[in-house]
């Protein structure tokens, strides 16, 4: 028997630089290579990665977050000859986030030319169809609910299945039904833990408060800022807008790299990609994209133009909504507008996702006032902040229930606990006791993947 071992460079009992290895005696696969993010610190690169890149024999990606891609492109430098398996939709949006860090981070991980190795060797591929990794191992990538071309990954090594879920949604989103399950029962599962100890609430009740409170505020001529994660919960936010006739009439600014996603899924509204559902909502609303919407203006984003454009949206008597990035307030345009409206008492900051432990958004999120902003010149600016603080609970990860239900009908003997943080694993670890019991792997340490 051929062991089959797992060994984590990340993302173990914490989130951050998600990068899993499953080996044997002859093959190699990477599943994920991502870098953490560390509010006001450079990032972190997945640490071993370096050592085994030259002996992977392919890397499945599972979807375009940073946490997952960043570190993708220094596998070629360090002399990875193999293929990226990934959908289509993923790898047009990791080729902005790639760019979006070069411009970020520069050159501390990888490099412009890097980037272009990776690209001559991307194969993208769709939902629910087989393809060869290696000589014996096959994969599938399976919807996962989470952003545009978010996928599971199935493996068929040799006989034994292996579903790594990397991130998963279990509720209905603007453009998802949930998350899928493959039909056969799987030997091992690495499901991630992000809310193993939440319950996340419907997203139609949060989006009627949110709906309600973007009417009431502009009516009274105000502003509603939603500093909003480019990938994914920008897009679910503007949808929630634009499908609200009663909005119709409210100018709601869009700013950032937030655009070029926006774009990037226009090309995707395909059943293959969102929901029939999500598709018919548009056809009866008569729209072909919610991002065409006649009251969606887009910032441009000429660099002499924007300063001025922001400051007219800012300061002008029109109530409007401003969805912009960045999502936790670690920099992007969010700091001008707050700089220009946060002091006004009337004007709101609405909070869509979760904020991250030590980043200004956490800060705000945790009551703090006296902020300091990097504005649009590169300053330093302290503001006390007036604008009233609103917290709409979405997340983009499964909520306690949904993960429950993966671990009971996965089959799985074999559950390791990943992409959560130790608090979230040991809840999980006092309820599913009943099902399998699930193990935590520790950071660059090989583990036999089936316990004999
Ligand atoms: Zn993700
Ligand atoms: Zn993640």
């Amino acid at each position: 028997m051929n062991d089959i071992n797992i060994t984590a460079y990340g993302a173990t009992d914490f989130v951050g630089r998600s990068s899993f290895l499953l080996h044997d005696r002859d093959h190699n696969i990477l599943l994920d290579c991502g870098i953490q993010l560390v509010p006001k610190q450079m990032s972190i690169a997945p640490k071993g990665v370096d050592n085994i890149a030259h002996k992977v024999d392919s890397v499945l990606l599972s979807h375009a977050h940073i946490d997952h891609s960043g570190y993708i492109p220094a596998l070629s430098k360090h002399g990875f000859e193999g293929n990226y398996y990934m959908t289509h939709p993923t790898k047009e949006i990791v080729y902005k986030l790639w760019l979006d860090h070069l411009k970020i981070e520069g050159r501390r991980h990888w490099s412009e030319s890097d980037l272009d190795k990776v690209f001559r060797r991307i194969k993208t591929t769709e939902y629910e169809k087989p393809f060869k990794v290696a000589d014996g191992i096959t994969a599938r990538l399976i919807n996962a609910g989470h952003v545009l071309g978010a996928a599971q990954i199935l493996i068929d090594w040799e006989g034994t299945l292996i579903l790594y879920t990397a991130d998963i949604n279990d509720r209905i989103t603007p453009m998802f039904d949930g998350y899928d399950l493959p039909d056969e029962k799987v030997d091992v599962l690495l499901i991630e833990s992000t809310n193993g100890d939440r319950y996340v609430p419907e997203r139609s009740k949060i989006d009627v408060g949110l709906r309600l409170m973007a009417k009431q505020i502009t009516d009274e001529k105000n502003k509603m800022l939603l500093p909003s994660f480019a990938v994914g919960r920008s897009q679910e936010t503007l949808i929630t807008l634009a499908l609200d006739d009663d909005l119709n009439d409210v100018p709601i600014y869009i700013d950032g790299m937030i655009n070029h996603m926006n774009m990037i899924t226009e090309h995707f509204l395909s059943d293959k990609w969102v929901s029939k559902r999500f598709l018919s909502q548009l056809k009866e609303a008569g729209l072909y994209s919610p991002f065409e919407k006649q009251n969606f203006i887009p910032v441009p984003s000429i660099s002499n133009r924007t300063h001025n454009s922001r400051k007219y949206i800012s300061k002008n008597e029109e109530g409007s909504i401003i969805v912009t990035t960045s999502g936790m307030l670690e920099g992007g345009p969010i700091h001008t507008y707050l700089e220009l409206c946060g002091t006004n008492p009337n004007n709101v900051l609405g909070f869509t996702g979760y904020q991250v432990e030590g980043t200004t958004g956490r800060d705000i999120y945790d009551g703090n006032k006296n902020i300091t902003l990097q504005t649009s010149y590169g300053q330093p600016k302290k503001i006390n902040l007036k604008a009233k603080v609103m917290k709409f609970p979405y997340s983009g990860h499964s909520s306690v229930d949904g993960l429950k239900a993966v671990m009971e009908k996965s089959g799985a003997n074999e559950i390791f606990l990943i992409h959560g943080d130790k608090r979230n694993q040991e809840y999980i670890l006092s309820f599913v006791k009943d099902i399998a019991k699930p193990r935590i792997l520790k950071e660059a340490v090989p583990t036999k993947l089936v316990c004999l």
